[in-house]
């Protein structure tokens, strides 16, 4: 059962977070100092407790174009658009995070709550980094954290390294011989070829180790009319793994299946691999701290390190130039991440917001 408390007036947007309704709200609560427009839409605040460690906290703020079916009284408002991966609940932990922590100062050090923008296009942490926050804040260590579906509500996961999967994208443009519908033997058909190796890929995939998944996911041929063979067809797919090394040795695979099948057809095809996001990979001090504070908090037995997931988080960006760690918060009997009756569990905001003030209260972890 997810419960929803009625909504301060204070949200006017049922579902969507704004950038400046976040940064009225921190300053409401006394911190020290918000900057705004940090990396686009970013928002910053800073609580400041003189000499000791500065503490990265970081929430995404960010909705998805997805129609919301839910049907709730509380669904989104905006058509289209609706909070599916639960960043409205990931904001309003972080803010309930910087109530308390502003009200009780029970910290040495500096902690710099990050309301990220633009996180599902992997785009928000790059920005929020080349607008120089790390340095500007003087951040030392940084944490995460996202509500995942499914087990207890409340449990938590902090994975040692790869927490979350890198992301790449991968493109292969097959050049063939076009022509009249009724002349196939003249032409050489990239359609044909493009079927072929997306099969192939498809069998890859099916061979493939654990901890890497590949998937086609556009096919673009053809000029929309029955009667002509196109010169050109394109497939695109995703490509996500945890270990570089054995990445390397499918991408290889990958090279030999586009290059045979090619070379069968008497065409060409040019496999590009772009990589759009690397590894979450989590620092083992921190994600050691993470568990043993939640574990505190939870009990032992509701924190485990668990497996990766073989999605892709931008936060990966921050740890790969300061330590931290990303954890996971179980949201209990929820619909999936990305799905249109996806609700997040209010159940557990004020468990994920006492994490938040005990990372910092016990030290940070540095
Ligand atoms: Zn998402
Ligand atoms: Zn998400």
């Amino acid at each position: 059962m997810v419960r929803r408390p009625p909504r301060s007036p204070l949200f006017p947007y049922t579902t969507l977070f704004r950038s400046a309704v976040v940064a009225h709200r921190l300053r409401s609560f006394g911190v020290d100092q918000v900057v705004e427009g940090v990396g686009g839409h970013g928002v910053v605040a800073v609580i400041d407790q003189g000499e000791g460690p500065t503490v990265a906290l970081r929430a995404d703020m960010d909705a998805l174009p997805i129609p919301e079916t839910s049907g709730l009284s509380y669904a989104s408002e905006i058509p289209g658009r609706m909070h599916a991966c639960g960043h409205d609940g990931h904001t309003t932990m972080l803010l309930g995070a910087a109530h308390s922590l502003a009200g009780r100062r029970r910290f040495r050090g500096r902690v710099v709550l990050l309301f990220q923008p633009g996180e599902e296009t992997l785009e928000g942490a790059p920005a929020m980094l080349d607008d120089g926050v790390l340095d500007r804040f003087g951040i030392e260590v940084i944490y995460g954290l996202h509500n995942l579906p499914g087990g207890e509500a409340g449990t938590m996961r902090v994975p040692d390294g790869a927490a979350l999967a890198s992301s790449n994208r991968f493109t292969i443009l097959i050049r063939g011989t076009g022509g009249h519908a009724a002349l196939p033997q003249l032409c050489r058909n990239p359609i044909d070829t493009a079927a072929g190796i997306a099969t192939s890929l498809h069998l890859l995939q099916q061979e493939a180790p654990p901890g890497i998944v590949l998937a086609t996911t556009n096919v673009t041929a053809g000029t929309g009319a029955y009667n002509i063979i196109p010169d050109e067809a394109r497939l695109e797919g995703s490509l996500r793994f945890l270990d570089p090394a054995a990445a390397r040795s499918v991408t290889s695979e990958m090279q030999d299946v586009v290059s045979a099948v090619a070379i069968d057809h008497g065409v060409t095809a040019d496999l590009t691999i772009e990589p759009l996001c690397p590894v979450t990979r989590n620092h083992p001090v921190q994600a050691a701290y993470a568990r043993d504070v939640a574990g505190r908090l939870m009990g032992a037995t509701a924190v485990t390190e668990g497996e990766p997931l073989m999605a892709s988080e931008d936060f990966a960006f921050f740890l790969e130039r300061r330590p931290g760690a990303f954890a996971f918060i179980a949201s209990g009997d929820t619909p999936p991440l990305h799905n249109s009756a996806y609700d997040f569990n209010d159940e557990i905001l004020g468990l994920g917001a006492s994490y938040w003030v005990k990372l910092v209260e016990e030290g940070g972890g540095i």
